[in-house]
């Protein structure tokens, strides 16, 4: 699997969360550190490797 999780960042206080964490607390987007619902999605800083032929 090379799927990579997806990152939430806190409007609050910037923190970033992986989707994973998110899921282990119930699945709610919810930031782990403060609690605030607001969160913005983030791609994470993954270099794409794209197979040249
Ligand atoms: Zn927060």
């Amino acid at each position: 699997m090379d799927r990579t999780g997806i990152i939430y960042e806190c409007m609050r206080c910037g923190s970033t969360v992986p989707s994973e964490e998110l899921e282990l607390r119930g699945g709610e987007i919810k930031c782990i550190i403060c609690g605030y619902r607001i969160l913005k999605k983030v791609k994470p800083p993954v270099v794409k490797r794209v197979k040249a032929r």
